[in-house]
């Protein structure tokens, strides 16, 4: 199978059970976020010294190994920073309908927050575009307010 890709993308053949990671979630971000997006915002914090904005904001700077706790609020607007297509599923299965999973650097924040791309063929996706968040219809506090993301 051939596909034709942009100059900047290679593709991989490969599966990757996500299963197999454990993440190292900070409540107090989290949390944050979560309560923000009942409201469909989202927020996260910023390092007063590097000025870099986490979504989820973590309590310490990565960069400045200080502890951090200014909120603030970022657009539900971004750019693709990086993405995968699912053409199958864990097992290996071929799905239906290919999924696009990509990191979205969101404007305001310096932090890419995974998410999926609906309303575009795949072929057409690319690395910096712009996409804007789809939200549920009644937001419960949970990252999956986002429903997906769509072109902007
Ligand atoms: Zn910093």
């Amino acid at each position: 199978m051939a596909f034709e890709m942009g100059p900047e993308t290679r593709q991989v053949q490969g599966t990757w059970d996500v299963t197999t990671y454990r993440y190292k979630i900070e409540g107090k971000g989290m949390k944050l976020l979560c309560d923000a997006m009942k409201e469909k915002k989202i927020r996260g914090i910023r390092c007063n010294e590097c000025r870099t904005v986490y979504v989820p904001g973590p309590t310490f700077c990565r960069k400045c190994h200080i502890d951090i706790d200014e909120v603030v609020e970022v657009k539900d607007t971004g750019e693709v920073g990086t993405f995968a297509v699912l053409m199958a599923d864990m097992r290996g299965n071929p799905v239906d309908t290919e999924r696009v999973s990509a990191q979205i650097k969101l404007d305001g924040a310096d932090t890419w927050l995974g998410g999926t791309i609906e309303g575009i063929d795949w072929h057409d996706v690319k690395i910096g575009m712009r996409v804007k968040a789809v939200w549920a219809d009644n937001p419960e506090g949970k990252l999956s307010d986002i429903d997906h993301f769509e072109p902007a």
